[in-house]
């Protein structure tokens, strides 16, 4: 039995992630966890009977504990429930499916204490690359891709030499406003942008893949997963999701990784890695397919995507800006505080105004992070 703990079990990956489990009945869940959403988890205690369950919010962990004082789950709270269900014993995999960079905290303690990682939370490389990598090899242990790029890529690279990787292509769908104008961004709704062509996701991300700040979270993650140069990274718009990315090598062969949009394959293949199992669920059918397009992405536009190089070129602490930058702007579109231009506006602005720290530490990673979000708060 495979032992794994899950950061984030009641969001669309942690769902997916315990779909996972439940279809192939050799998992054992030792650890589950979530911000607030406490009726969602105690479905899950009572399902897979954890040793340990976590909840972000301290009243709603008192009132979970009252709720399952008749099972063995243990209910812990806050950043210190976070770490000790990271770090807890027994568990082999910690599948990090938290949003946000509270995730940096929770994978570092995890890797010292050994486990493998199955990464989906991006932005604990996007601000922490340099310090989660060495760290990773330094305690032998494995970072598995989830994100369904970095899983193409991974699944691309299986046998071949990183070595002799030329690029890594990374594919995009567009997002829902793929082909407008910027004058047409400036009256989307909330209700626009959560629609995503392809993918069910949770709110964060699709509001994400809708600025390119996610593709351009992606290439960030990309160089710190595959140790290659932002130069050897290129995006590639493929609107029908079908591509997950590729990798072309020396000689100008290139693999790809195809496959239906379905985020349970990529969470399987970090979970069994390097073995393969069966996934029910719907197949490639190329002859319906019919066509598989390519296009650039539209750096004009989608202004996500440019800045987030221009933050990885910087490097230093200007992607913790970036990240932070995003993560509260985002929260603000979704409260409908701001419109979806002004999320490039904060970001942009805090980059800006930003004076970078070379080599940040742990530490001035996280208040870099909190002087972002005081700056934006007088602000906006
Ligand atoms: P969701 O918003 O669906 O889920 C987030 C999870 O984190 C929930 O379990 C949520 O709990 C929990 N959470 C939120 N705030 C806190 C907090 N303060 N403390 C503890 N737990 C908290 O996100 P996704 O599943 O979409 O994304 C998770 C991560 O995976 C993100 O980093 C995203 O970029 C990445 N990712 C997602 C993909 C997808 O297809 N969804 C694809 C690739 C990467 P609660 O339910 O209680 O709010």
């Amino acid at each position: 039995m495979k032992k794994i703990a899950v950061l984030g079990s009641t969001g669309s990956i942690g769902t997916q992630t315990l779909d996972v489990v439940r279809s192939n009945g050799d998992i054992e869940v030792l650890g589950l966890s979530a911000g607030k959403n406490i009726d969602k988890l105690e479905e899950q205690i009572r399902e897979f009977s954890p040793k340990l369950a976590a909840v972000w919010d301290e009243k709603k962990a008192e009132e979970l504990a009252v709720k399952t004082a008749d099972t063995d789950t243990r209910i812990v709270s806050g950043m210190d429930g976070l770490l000790e269900l990271a770090s807890m014993e027994g568990t082999e995999i910690l599948v990090t499916a938290i949003v946000g960079m509270l995730g940096i905290r929770p994978t570092i303690e995890a890797i010292k204490a050994g486990k493998d990682i199955a990464l989906a939370n991006k932005e604990t490389l996007v601000t922490a690359g340099h310090l989660i990598m060495p760290m990773a090899r330094e305690y032998g242990v494995r970072i598995l891709p989830v994100d369904s790029e970095h899983s193409a890529i991974f699944q691309a690279l299986n046998g071949e030499s990183r070595k002799e990787i030329h690029k890594l292509l990374i594919t995009a769908s567009g997002g829902p406003f793929r082909g407008k104008t910027r004058r047409d961004l400036e009256t989307v709704t909330l209700q626009d942008t959560l629609k995503h062509p392809n993918w069910v996701m949770g709110q964060k991300i699709t509001v994400d893949s809708a600025t390119l700040v996610n593709k351009g979270l992606e290439v960030m993650e990309a160089r710190w997963l595959f140790d290659v140069t932002l130069d050897q990274i290129q995006v590639v718009v493929q609107p029908q999701s079908v591509i997950h990315s590729m990798v072309e090598f020396e000689d100008g062969g290139i693999m790809a990784q195809l496959g239906t949009p379905d985020m349970r394959l990529p969470i399987q293949y970090a979970l069994y890695y390097p073995h393969r199992r069966y996934l029910e669920g719907e197949r490639l059918d190329f002859a319906k397919l019919g066509q598989i397009t390519f296009e650039e992405p539209d750096m004009e536009t989608f202004l996500g995507l440019p800045m987030a190089i221009q933050a990885a070129k910087a490097g230093g602490s200007v992607p913790t800006v970036f990240n932070a930058a995003n993560e509260l702007a985002v929260k603000k579109f979704l409260q409908q505080q701001i419109s979806f231009l002004d999320i490039y506006e904060i970001i942009g602005q805090s980059m800006e105004r930003h004076k970078k720290i070379e080599h940040p530490d742990l530490d001035e990673i996280l208040a870099v992070e909190n002087e972002t979000y005081q700056w934006i708060e007088s602000r906006w």
